[in-house]
């Protein structure tokens, strides 16, 4: 007896046809033609049901700022940062726990249910933190949240950025963040991997670092990670975000600096919307795309997440929530068009980036949280290219979303009254 069958579920692993049978909150089943009894049954009509859809790189603190105090004209990353900086001393708990929570519904909608947010901890007065850790607990029932605590003034170079980042832990933020290429040399920058890769090892928490987002090829500050992440036997628990200086490298230097990341297990985690948009901008033709080596990163075995980064804030005036628009780009920018290197994408936005957060019991397995999402797809590569409308979103087995199908009504003679967008017109497995 369950509480409630999904039938006819594709999965993302190529499975087709399978009923998912589900009991108190967790999934109890996973197979053909489950032949038992359920308080609700919900035909899938053989589209695709995913794991949801994990973002492990975002600004929860500045998302839906947009416009204030002012727009961002010329729509760089360093009037961006400058633009923040004048709303930083206007933020109050209130307004940033609103405008989360605005934005944690439109993540629900798109079956994302797992976010790490970075959280600046540049005015001391940590009005960001206070807030972020109000939002954790509001929205534990429905979403996951992990902090980072984010020096985005510099560890050194913001006066008091020290002890703010220890402030914030204390209160209780989870991961340890950084901004090495930000701080005011090289030499500080390597300064402040080493000191906060030890203040990790000391309280047993993660790290995740804003590392050489920048399209100097001589920031290096990744090299310094991984090897900081060795010596303190922190392999696995550290991420290297965005890296886009590693685009424009030296060939050579990246073929020695790739092991030393895999040696550490480092997370990359790019950001593929926010890379492409803000990189590149000092090139006049050709200019770079600043995204950082995707494919050669997934051939060494290190773990690749992708991160949407920024929703309508003073960096990024669009966005949505939807982690499949941020794959979609991915697949362009990183030129991941194989069948295979999709499936590869598609894993970057739900069980690579499960990794990258430590998430435990995630994914579509017997005895794991029944959280899942219908999509109005039928596999995972039409998904990547349709962007689809998410039918139903479950967490624990209760649906806490859903949307009707778009379905288009057509007035043509001779053709069809109908038109589904999820289904695939070629009639052939799109993989
Ligand atoms: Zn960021």
């Amino acid at each position: 007896m369950f509480d409630l069958i999904i039938k006819n579920a594709n999965l993302p692993d190529g499975r087709r046809g399978i009923d998912i049978g589900i009991a108190g909150g967790k999934i109890t089943a996973i197979e053909k033609n489950l032949a038992a009894e359920a308080g609700e049954i919900i035909d899938a009509t053989n589209r695709l049901v995913s794991p949801p859809f994990v973002d492990p790189h975002f600004h929860m603190d500045a998302t839906l700022s947009l416009g204030l105090p002012r727009m961002n004209v010329s729509g760089t990353l360093l009037e961006g940062i400058a633009l923040w900086g004048e709303l930083r001393p206007t933020l109050t708990t209130e307004a940033l726990v609103e405008r989360a929570l605005a934005y944690c519904d439109l993540a629900v909608a798109q079956g994302l249910l797992h976010i790490r947010t970075h959280v600046d901890t540049s005015d001391p007065k940590l009005v960001t933190v206070e807030a972020m850790l109000e939002l954790k607990e509001k929205i534990a029932p429905y979403i996951d949240l992990q902090l980072v605590a984010f020096p985005q003034d510099g560890y050194y170079r913001a006066e008091d950025g020290v002890k703010s980042l220890e402030r914030a832990l204390d209160m209780g933020v989870d991961v340890v963040g950084g901004i090495p290429h930000f701080e005011r040399t090289m030499a500080d920058g390597a300064k402040s991997v080493e000191a906060l890769c030890r203040i990790a090892a000391e309280r047993g928490l993660p790290v995740d670092m804003h590392c050489d987002e920048t399209d100097d090829p001589m920031s290096r500050h990744i090299e310094t990670l991984a090897a900081e992440t060795v010596r303190h036997g922190l392999q696995g628990r550290v991420a290297g975000s965005h890296l886009t200086s590693m685009h424009s490298m030296d060939n050579y230097y990246v073929s020695k600096l790739i092991p030393l990341m895999a040696e550490a297990e480092i997370n990359a985690i790019p950001n593929p919307l926010i890379n492409i948009m803000l990189q590149g901008r000092h090139d006049t033709f050709p200019k770079r795309r600043g995204m950082t080596r995707v494919r050669e990163l997934l051939a060494a075995g290190i773990n690749v997440a992708f991160g949407h980064d920024c929703v309508m804030d003073p960096w990024y005036s669009m966005g949505s929530g939807d982690m499949l628009e941020v794959a979609h780009m991915a697949v362009h920018v990183a030129q991941m068009s194989g069948v295979d290197d999709k499936r590869a994408i598609f894993d970057c936005i739900t069980a690579n980036s499960a990794k990258a957060l430590g998430l435990e019991g995630y994914g579509l397995a017997v005895g794991n949280p029944a959280n899942l999402v219908i999509l109005q797809a039928e596999d995972v590569v039409e998904a990547l290219r349709l962007k689809p409308t998410r039918l139903a979103v479950l967490r624990e087995g209760r649906v806490i979303a859903k949307t009707a199908p778009k379905l288009t009504t057509l007035s043509l003679p001779g053709r069809p009254a109908e038109i589904d967008s999820g289904i695939n017109p070629t009639g052939r497995p799109a993989f």
